[in-house]
């Protein structure tokens, strides 16, 4: 018999509920074994593919598809200067291609290479959300009766933008405008409401989105403490992770953090000096399962659960790895879950479902997820330049995500 090669590296990219998603497929010398990984960098499609299609993989052709370890580190040195998000979302495609073509060498879903089922399925949290309390409320209600026990709440646009007291400087620049105080003020407001309109059966959850300064941060997660949050989601930016110490002396809200993390070197002293209860990085962003599983390992010594980024700018493809890594890590802690529209499922046949609050994994060998390229051309991503949004404070400084 022949040895295994890599015989071609393609990116696929479509975007079938809106999102731009790229889609990796590392085809091998055996004819119809291939894996699919996501390398979703949805503001930066273009340049992911350039660094998959243009450096990854002539790097590629012609080596071991089973020799994953040795392909990640490889690749991750290849280009001397250490990864950013482009290279590891690249890399990530790489990388969940490569794990789901040994689940399909094995004949096992890729959950049973990592040691097996732990757990049946993984508990998922909703976005709830709303203009105001009221609205918000409805959000919530609608989720519990749909048989979700964990809901993130949130009012107004992303980040919470609500209407401020100040007026814009003359020529003030165009931009999405979001007061950091009045939205301060009014989550603790949201909270005193649902609990005392729904009691304290349900989990919520919360996500400043790093968008106010510290030492509001250490604020709001001190009188968050009386409605008992699952957890507070990205209090401080990945530049403040020295302002952790002070909140967790300050609070007992749980924190969870990590979703624009790149590199060990941010989430290791958060780890190790237990700073945070979840880690939350999107998985594409640090390079694929290979530094996850890593990742996961670490937070296990040091009681950190793992909250996997989970939102519409991860593919199927990368929601199924998530959903793999939930139902093996024994300390898993809860996956953030958006949902697939009809036109992913049709683009993406073998999704992940979800059942009462439970996401599964389906049982076929790998990822257990395939991609239809005829279903996938008929959503090509948008043109122009995608950006993140454009949010300025009231004076019209940008507000940094
Ligand atoms: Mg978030």
């Amino acid at each position: 018999m022949s040895k295994l090669t890599i015989r071609d590296v393609k990116t696929i990219l479509t975007a079938p509920a809106g999102s731009r998603l790229i889609v990796v497929k590392v085809e091998t010398s055996e004819p119809g074994l291939y894996g699919l990984g996501c390398a979703t960098f949805t503001q930066r499609h273009l340049a992911v593919r350039s660094a998959v299609d243009d450096f990854l993989k002539p790097f590629l052709i012609g080596k071991d598809p089973h020799r994953i370890e040795d392909i990640w580190q490889s690749a991750w040195v290849n280009s001397y200067w250490r990864n950013g998000p482009v290279l590891n979302n690249a890399l990530s495609g790489v990388d969940m291609a490569l794990w789901d073509i040994k689940g399909k060498l094995a004949g096992m879903p890729l959950y049973q290479l990592l040691g097996g089922k732990c757990r049946e399925a993984a508990a998922v949290y909703r976005h709830a959300g709303g203009r105001d309390e009221v609205q918000l409320e409805e959000s919530v209600r609608a989720y519990m009766e749909q048989s979700y026990h964990y809901i993130r709440c949130q009012m107004g646009g992303y980040g919470g933008s609500e209407q401020s007291a100040h007026r814009r400087p003359e020529n003030a620049l165009p931009g999405a405008y979001f007061d950091p105080d009045a939205y301060a003020r009014s989550v603790p407001r949201m909270f005193d409401h649902l609990r005392k309109k729904i009691g304290f059966e349900v989990e919520l959850l919360h996500d400043v989105h790093e968008r106010v300064v510290p030492i509001e941060a250490v604020r709001l997660a001190k009188q968050l403490e009386p409605y008992r949050l699952f957890f507070l989601e990205d209090p401080l930016a990945p530049e403040q992770i020295d302002w952790f110490r002070m909140l967790r002396q300050q609070s007992a809200t749980p924190i969870a953090m990590g979703e624009l993390f790149n590199n060990p070197q941010e989430w290791k002293p958060l780890i190790v000096e237990r700073l945070i209860d979840f880690i939350r990085v999107h998985i594409s962003q640090i390079g694929g399962l290979t530094p996850a599983k890593k990742l996961a390992s670490l937070c296990e010594a040091f009681d950190v659960r793992t909250a996997w980024h989970g939102p519409g700018d991860v593919s199927p493809v990368g929601h199924a790895a998530n959903v793999h890594l939930d139902v093996s890590c024994p300390n898993f802690g809860i996956q953030e879950w958006s949902g697939f529209t009809d036109a992913a499922k049709s683009v993406f046949p073998g999704c992940p479902e979800v059942r009462n609050g439970y996401a599964y994994p389906n049982d076929r060998p790998g990822l257990g997820i395939d991609i239809d390229e005829t279903e996938a051309a008929k959503y090509p991503c948008s043109d122009g330049v995608p950006a993140w949004t454009m949010t300025r404070t009231p004076d019209g400084t940008v507000v940094r995500p």
